[in-house]
């Protein structure tokens, strides 16, 4: 053990991001604690069956008020009084129904839960959770380049991310006033639970694959190795750091792969 601990909230299932993470921490013989959303509680518990993680998976609902983050946050007091290194937020929820088509069918309901779920609810974790966090602790939220890039089909979440990201910007200096560092790690396309419901997102994943950068989509592992070193790493806070394999360098005809298949169809089309 390092004596290090980690607070992991977003863990559904074997595929989530959050289990990247967790997986990581584990393996540098990191404490771990899953928190999961109500009724998520038995998947994720099966998931983390004899892996070490502590036991039970706490369950918090970070919609709608701050109420169940200050409740886990005085559960959180009471297992580890004197307090744990690294907080992540992978969060993310919204109608499935709106994550396709135009966003002009967005409601201002789904929008309003999208953004609180999604984006709003890093703020009351920052505010409950991080005064118990240890000098040189760190804190990582989940985005997606289609933040910054139009992604079809993601729509409000894409705007929610947009607010996550420039949350992370302001929370820094809030968190640095408590010795702590806070980045948002923008992950390619990886099947999960949430993914799922973004429309066509098997062909988010075969474009993740024509344009990045080594030709293959990142996993939920690499993912979470990439988060520790980036939460254990002096010096970098309030950053979107992209974790990709350079899909989001991406231009038009980008790489030789996505070259290859508009050759072909100018080659049958001609
Ligand atoms: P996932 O379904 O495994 O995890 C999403 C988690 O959100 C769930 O485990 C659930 O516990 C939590 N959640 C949802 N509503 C909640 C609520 N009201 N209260 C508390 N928790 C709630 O999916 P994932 O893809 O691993 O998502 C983790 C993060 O990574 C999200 O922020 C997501 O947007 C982000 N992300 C995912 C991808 C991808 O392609 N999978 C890419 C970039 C970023």
């Amino acid at each position: 053990m390092t004596g290090k601990r980690g607070l992991v909230f977003g863990m559904a299932n074997k595929n989530s991001i959050a289990f990247g993470v967790v997986q990581a921490m584990l393996a540098e013989g990191i404490e771990v604690m899953c928190v999961t959303a109500p009724g998520l509680q038995g998947m994720a518990e099966k998931a983390l069956d004899g892996s070490g993680v502590m036991h039970p998976v706490l369950t918090c609902d970070v919609a709608g008020s701050s109420d169940g983050i200050i409740t886990l946050a005085a559960k959180v007091k009471e297992i580890w009084p004197d307090g744990f290194d690294y907080l992540v937020h992978a969060i993310a929820f919204s109608d499935k129904t709106e994550l396709e088509g135009s966003i002009l069918s967005t409601t201002r309901e789904n929008f309003l839960k999208t953004m609180d779920i999604s984006a709003y609810s890093l703020v009351p974790m920052c505010c409950y959770l991080c005064p118990q966090m240890r000098e040189g602790g760190a804190v990582a939220a989940f985005t997606f380049a289609g933040s910054r890039f139009r992604s079809p089909n993601y729509n409000v979440m894409g705007v929610a991310k947009a607010g996550l990201e420039a949350l992370v910007r302001y929370l820094a200096p809030a968190v640095a006033d408590m010795g702590l560092r806070i980045n948002a790690i923008s992950a390619g396309p990886v099947r999960t639970l949430s993914s799922r419901g973004v429309s066509d997102f098997a062909l988010s994943l075969k474009m993740g694959e024509t344009r990045s950068v080594t030709g293959k989509n990142v996993s939920a592992e690499e993912v979470g190795v990439a988060t520790l070193k980036i939460m254990q790493a002096p010096g970098i806070t309030g950053y979107t750091i992209d974790v990709d394999n350079g899909i989001a360098l991406a231009g038009m005809g980008s790489s030789e792969r996505e070259m290859e298949i508009y050759r072909a169809h100018v080659a049958t089309s001609a």
